[in-house]
Order: structure tokens, then C-alpha cells, then sequence
């Protein structure tokens, strides 16, 4: 398969390889959005949360924990973004399931969480809660 993430988990392309375990993998952002932007991601090829088993996203997530402690201990960042896109739509751009570590200062000067808050209409936000609720299966 032709995916770039997978080819970093086998080594066919290099690295800064920070974490690895039996399910996942962890390494330096080519492009960080600040210092120690990290991806972590599962070993076995899944696009996105919809096609990834529940046990490697467990394990992803187990990751994240440790190394946003491990990032908190080495560069006392004063925030820290996870951020984990899936789809087009929603901006993925590498379909291989990652999850973002981007450390945060004030004043940095990223955007990326100047979300426009606009009151929703309560009664949509209730039907569409209770129409998701009703998905759970
Ligand atoms: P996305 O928009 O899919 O959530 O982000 C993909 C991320 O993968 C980007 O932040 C980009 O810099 C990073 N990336 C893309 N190609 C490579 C690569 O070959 N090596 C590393 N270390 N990061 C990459
Ligand atoms: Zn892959």
C-alpha cells in the first residue's frame, strides 16, 4: 500500500522516531506548527475513527497520554492541543490515522482553536443529540 505513515512505521522512510510499542508508533511533525509537534498513530493501517479497531485506538490514545506528560516534562509548554482529523472535509490530508501533539505558549501566534461561537437554536442541538443518541448501538 502506498501510504506514507506506513512506510515511516516500516522504516522505508525516515524519521525522529520519540515512542513505539507493539500497536503504536510516535515521531516528529516534518511541518510543526510549533515546538515538539508530535504524530501518534497505529501501527496497522486505518484511514480513519471509522476503520480503525477500538483496541488500537485505546492504545493510540494510552500513547497520546504518556507523551503530552512526556512533552509537559521536557519543554513546560503552557497549553497543548490533540487534534485528530477525519476525511477530506474535515482537512486530513495523510490517510493514516493520526492524532497531533501541538504544544502551546501564549502568544505563539496559531489559530488553529479560533473557533467562531455562535448560540445554536436549542431545540436542533436537543433532536440532533437524541438522534445520535439513538445510533448507539
Ligand atoms: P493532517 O492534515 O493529515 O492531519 O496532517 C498530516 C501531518 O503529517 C502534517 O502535519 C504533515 O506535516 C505531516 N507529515 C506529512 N508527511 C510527513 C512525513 O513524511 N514525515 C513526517 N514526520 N510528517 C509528515
Ligand atoms: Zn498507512
Amino acid at each position: 500500500m502506498d501510504c506514507i505513515f506506513c512506510k515511516i512505521v516500516n522504516n522505508e522512510i525516515p524519521s525522529i522516531k520519540v515512542y513505539e510499542d507493539d500497536r503504536v508508533f510516535a515521531f516528529m511533525d516534518i511541518n510543526p506548527l510549533n515546538e515538539g509537534h508530535l504524530l501518534v498513530i497505529p501501527k496497522a493501517h486505518a484511514a480513519t475513527i471509522h476503520e480503525i479497531s477500538e483496541a488500537d485506538f485505546v492504545a493510540v490514545t494510552s500513547a497520546t497520554h504518556k507523551l503530552a506528560t512526556a512533552v509537559k516534562k521536557a519543554l513546560n509548554p503552557k497549553g497543548i492541543n490533540l487534534m485528530q482529523l477525519n476525511g477530506k472535509a474535515a482537512n486530513q490530508v495523510v490517510p493514516h490515522l493520526h492524532v497531533h501533539i501541538v504544544p502551546r505558549w501564549s502568544g505563539d501566534g496559531l489559530t488553529i482553536c479560533k473557533w467562531e461561537l455562535t448560540a445554536g437554536d436549542m431545540e436542533k442541538i436537543k433532536a440532533v443529540g437524541r438522534q445520535i443518541e439513538n445510533a448507539l448501538t
